[in-house]
């Protein structure tokens, strides 16, 4: 079936007025298919890609069987403050689409024009914005971090779009297990329209979290799932060493899928205070805070489910809110021992850990590259065969010069890594730091470099990045080799919220 014949259903619609607009004019003007997601559209269940019908739905010329547009509505905290309504200024819910999985797709339309939460911008998204939501989605999901999708990206040919400059519109169609965020609750909690925050709590429940449905206490359930969740989605993060940028509680999912893409990067240089948005001029959304922000928005959420819960519900809510910490903390330990290829857990892992990191911070090295070596100095065997520099330590082992990605790395910390990785099958230990320690990540210069493609036309190379961000942990081909390195000295890009 193509993407347009699958059955939409449209629950969220149903819910009403008080929660969403219905919108009958949305899509592209005019415009082109530049890329599609093969393992996406899979994931929805879609088994004839059709590629006029993925630009029919970008245009909206097709509108799906069953589809009921329309743009929700949400307030949230931005930047710390609140702000009492926001919603989809430039996104259209088609509908829901029932997975082969067994799930539900919220399927939606990013860029398709004015809806009645634009609040007086254009609707629209950019080319260049476009097509790194389009990329880092499929690039998320397959790094194991929870994520929206990203089906297919349209752009337009004219230059249709007032931003710094005039640019290219496009819309990407993304899809997501549930598009709820924080926000949404806010919106109703803060508004003290409690009767439709118990509508959308029940909605959330049946879509998001059925278990809390036979929960003693369901309110509270919820809110601990979400909280594990989003605990999970730092952890991810902080261990991939990716920057989200904006991390508003509009732009976090109730699922703890990774929404809203905009100023995000990877590390390229680990740096704990690194910020990307150059409008985040407080650095609220720098690397090392985000655990902290992600834990403050979920005490947001707690404070916008409070009115739904009985007595105690503040202390449980408080109580719930603190254990952000410790699920992080394990999750984001345990991730770290698999990059390093630490099978079990063991006392002093995390000084181990941070005394990498602190070395990584004060040389200003490589995030990725520094760990994808260690693996693959691991996996080579050549770790179990180092003894040092002067090749006296380990008597009857030569001493053998470093890769030059760890060459900077002190010889005391190789030395306690080895003696912690001691007793481990080489081969084994290494074959799982390959698998944890991604060979390519989107960098922004490769981000860049996708964006200066695909508006001089090559579409080719848009698929032939996507293919290898599919795969990020396999050996690159010699052609994606060049796309895995830091970039060039100097190299700086600014980002914005704009887009
Ligand atoms: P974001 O920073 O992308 O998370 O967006 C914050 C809010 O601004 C959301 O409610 C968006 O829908 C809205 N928004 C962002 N860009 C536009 C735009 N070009 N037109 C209308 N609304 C927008
Ligand atoms: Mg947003």
């Amino acid at each position: 079936m193509k993407l347009s014949q699958l059955p939409h259903r449209h629950s969220y619609a149903d819910l009403g007025e008080a929660f969403c607009t219905a919108i009958s004019v949305y899509g592209l003007p005019e415009g082109r298919l530049l890329c599609h997601s093969p393992d996406a559209l899979k994931a929805l269940g879609v088994d004839d890609v059709d590629q006029q019908d993925l630009l029919d739905i970008c245009t909206g010329d097709v509108r799906p069987a069953g589809a009921a547009p329309v743009a929700g509505v949400y307030a949230g905290h931005q930047f710390g403050v609140y702000v009492p309504q926001l919603g989809d200024g430039r996104a259209v819910l088609l509908g829901e689409v029932a997975a082969p999985d067994g799930g539900l797709w919220d399927v939606q339309l990013k860029g398709a024009g004015q809806t009645p939460f634009s609040r007086g911008s254009d609707g629209r998204a950019v080319l260049r914005s476009s097509v790194r939501e389009f990329l880092i989605s499929e690039a998320m999901d397959a790094l194991g971090i929870p994520s929206t999708r990203a089906v297919a990206l349209a752009a337009m040919d004219q230059r249709g779009v007032m931003r710094e400059r005039i640019e290219r519109a496009a819309v990407i169609v993304r899809t997501s297990r549930s598009l709820l965020r924080f926000g949404h609750f806010e919106y109703f909690a803060w508004g003290r329209r409690h009767d439709e925050l118990r509508t959308l709590f029940d909605y959330a429940v049946q879509r998001c979290y059925p278990d809390c449905a036979d929960a003693a206490d369901p309110v509270m359930q919820l809110l601990a799932n979400a909280v594990v969740r989003t605990a999970d989605m730092a952890a991810r993060w902080q261990a991939a060493g990716f920057v989200h940028g904006v991390m508003n509680t509009d732009n976090m999912s109730l699922l703890g899928e990774t929404i809203d893409y905009g100023p995000y990067a990877f590390l390229d240089r680990f740096d704990w205070n690194a910020v990307f948005n150059h409008t985040d001029r407080e650095r609220r959304y720098a690397y090392g805070v985000q655990p902290r922000i992600a834990q403050w928005n979920c005490a947001c959420l707690a404070e916008a489910l409070l009115p739904l819960a009985g007595a105690g519900g503040k202390r449980s809510a408080t109580d719930i809110v603190k254990s952000f910490q410790s699920a992080y903390t394990e999750i984001y330990l345990e991730l770290m021992r698999r990059r390093l290829g630490l099978a079990e857990e063991r006392e002093g892992d995390w000084k181990l850990i941070k005394s990498l990191l602190d070395v990584l911070h004060e040389g200003g090295l490589d995030y990725h590259h520094t760990l994808r070596a260690l693996a693959e100095w691991v996996a080579s065997g050549e770790a179990g065969r180092w003894s040092g520099a002067d090749g006296s330590s380990t008597p009857g082992v030569s001493g053998r010069a470093l890769p030059d990605a760890l060459a900077q790395l002190p010889e005391g910390w190789l030395r306690d890594y080895r003696d912690r990785s001691g007793g481990q099958d080489a081969g084994e230990q290494g074959g799982v730091m390959l698998d944890a320690n991604p060979a390519l990540v989107l960098r922004t210069w490769v981000a860049q470099e996708a964006i200066d493609r695909a508006e001089a036309g090559d579409t080719a190379w848009l698929a032939e990045l996507l293919t290898a961000l599919r795969r990020p942990f396999a050996a690159p081909s010699d052609a994606m080799l060049p796309y895995t390195q830091p970039p060039a000295p100097g190299y700086s890009c600014e980002l914005s919220c704009s887009s």
